[in-house]
């Protein structure tokens, strides 16, 4: 082999004809390969792209024996010269001059042959799967969101604040939480009382894994103004949806002096951005997923950047949807936690775009949140999607010290170890807002798949924690 530079395959493709008559070194996996006497093609992917390369390999230079390894999954290192193609379906290919094989995939067992698997079966494969087209696509939009997530706060002058993943606080009340011992579950060290002798732990008292970092994050805008979270949060809920997971990443940017208009505006702009860059950074990818699996996507994505989404209290949204006629699995009334029916009904059938749904009944939300004037609602609002239901939960907060002492008594939250947050409104306090987005719900709505699962790498759910 001669000593060149190795290229991806994205880097030539772009270059197209102008990069026509080098010699290109080149590295990845044969997808397939194919061809008859005289000659055989290879489709090869690196990683870089949806699109593969095409190899064009003269039986004249090759021994059939020596491309028996070539199969479907082996991994090769090809130079040779980048020409115009003749075949239809690609601009360039390269004319192989020197074939280095790494490693081989037996067809007998390698699983991911050519043929279309079901979802469901690449699931139980996870390990292999990124190296389908479907996976390839759906993890390169998930990193181009990562970014787009990350730039869009730092341009706004935000600060990425690294909140904790164990907690010692039982009150995030956001879900069911995960404990983290390293007391022997065989002999547990026990109280007078017969209870589990938490001082006796790791930290010296119960812990957990985080479902939010949100309390920490009010600490960070309370004292540098804007910043956002953006890391794994863990909820060990026994929902098997399509929506839920047990391990997913969450965003939670908090801002103060934001009340809750600002916390709409902030919200709406912000997956309007994220989505048109991915529009814009990953269009071959979203084409490919428009095209296999859901007709709709790109036009749903256009629709969602280029359209105000719907803002209504939940008074009025309930009233719509007992007016509405439907007949829900769930009833409808005011006071209820809606259902994802429920938000979908509201978003994909009376309105027709996203909605926020604000002012929540204070009892079926969570007791930070800031109160009404009307005693009875508070300032909540979540961001309700077509075909995801709930993308975003957040609220303004409650700043006053007397009030938010009031709820955490009137809801038996146990608040001991609590004191640091109720610093914030003790010392300085100011109004402030803040909101949570899943990444994984966002991933979801922007590649079109169907089930959370299919949008993490390895995902974690009640039964399953392989790879
Ligand atoms: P849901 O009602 O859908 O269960 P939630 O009200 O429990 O969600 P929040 O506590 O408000 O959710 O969390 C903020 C955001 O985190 C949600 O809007 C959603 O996008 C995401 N989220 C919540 N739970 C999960 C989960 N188990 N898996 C993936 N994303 C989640
Ligand atoms: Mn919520």
């Amino acid at each position: 082999m001669k000593d060149i530079r190795r290229k991806r395959v994205a880097e030539i493709l772009a270059s197209g004809s102008a990069l026509a008559g080098e010699t290109v070194d080149v590295k990845g996996w044969v997808r397939t390969r194919r061809g008859n006497k005289n000659v055989q093609f290879i489709a090869l992917n690196d990683g870089s792209t949806i699109k593969n390369l095409q190899i064009v390999l003269d039986l004249s230079r090759f021994s059939e024996e020596e491309l028996k390894p070539v199969t479907t999954g082996s991994s090769i290192h090809v130079q040779g010269k980048l020409v115009e193609s003749q075949g239809k379906g690609q601009s360039v290919e390269v004319q192989a001059d020197e074939l280095e094989i790494y490693g081989t995939a037996s067809p007998e067992e390698y699983p991911l042959q050519k043929k279309g698997h079901s979802l469901e079966f690449l699931r139980e494969k996870a390990h292999l799967r990124p190296r389908t087209n479907t996976f390839g696509a759906v993890l390169r939009i998930r990193h181009a969101l990562a970014f787009a997530i990350h730039k869009f706060f730092n341009d706004k002058g935000f600060y990425y604040f690294h909140t904790p993943l164990i907690t010692a606080s039982d009150c995030e009340g956001a879900g069911a939480m995960f404990q983290v011992t390293t007391l022997d579950p065989e002999n547990l060290p026990r109280t007078e009382e017969g209870k589990v002798d938490y001082s006796r732990d790791f930290f010296g008292k119960h812990a957990s894994l985080t479902v939010s970092g949100q309390l920490e994050g009010e600490l960070g805008a309370t004292a540098l103004g804007n910043i956002y979270t953006f890391g794994p949060t863990f909820r060990a809920e026994n929902s098997n949806t399509p929506r839920h997971l047990s391990e997913f990443w969450m965003i939670e940017p908090e801002m103060a002096f934001y009340e809750i208009k600002d916390n709409m505006d902030l919200a709406e702009e912000f997956i309007k951005y994220c989505v048109s860059y991915a529009l814009e950074h990953c269009a071959d990818d979203i084409q490919f997923l428009n095209d296999m699996f859901d007709k709709e996507l790109i036009e749903r994505l256009k629709f969602v950047i280029h359209n105000d989404f719907v803002r209504l209290p939940y008074t009025e949204g309930v009233r719509i949807l007992e007016e509405s006629g439907r007949k829900f699995e769930f009833p409808v009334y005011w006071g209820v936690d809606l259902a994802s029916e429920h938000e979908r009904y509201l978003v994909e059938e009376h309105f027709k775009k996203p909605v926020i749904l604000t002012d929540y009944p204070k009892e079926i939300k969570a007791f930070y949140m800031k109160l009404n004037d009307d005693g009875k609602t508070v300032r909540a609002m979540d961001v309700l999607f077509p075909k995801i239901g709930e993308i975003i939960g957040g609220s303004q907060r409650e700043e006053d010290y007397d009030k938010l002492m009031g709820r955490i008594e009137e809801l038996h939250i146990p608040m001991k170890d609590m004191w640091w947050y109720l610093d914030t409104r003790r010392f300085g306090t100011v109004p402030h807002s803040g909101f949570g987005l899943g990444f994984e719900r966002l991933v979801l709505f922007v590649t079109g798949m169907q089930n959370i699962r299919d949008v993490i790498p390895f995902p974690r759910y009640p039964g399953n924690c392989e790879f």
